[in-house]
């Protein structure tokens, strides 16, 4: 039986939907208090360039810079 109440890991969500913004290290996950997870672009709070919430999947994005490897 499947549990419906059930919701995935929000990084799962993050990873598998963001396209570019799920390794970039402008972005970060926000969630909200009904569990809805969207990503916030750091970006947009200097550059009107850039979406707060920008719609995903990015694909092509100017501002991307690939976060450091965690160690
Ligand atoms: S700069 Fe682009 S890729 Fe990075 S978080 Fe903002 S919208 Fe996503």
């Amino acid at each position: 039986m499947q549990n419906k109440g059930a919701l995935a890991p929000p990084h799962a969500i993050f990873a598998n939907n963001s396209g570019l913004c799920a390794d970039c290290a402008h972005a970060r996950l926000i969630r909200s208090d009904r569990g809805a997870t969207f990503v916030q672009c750091q970006l947009s709070i200097t550059d009107p360039r850039f979406a707060k919430y920008p719609r995903l999947p990015v694909l092509s994005c100017g501002g991307y810079a690939k976060q450091a490897a965690n160690k």
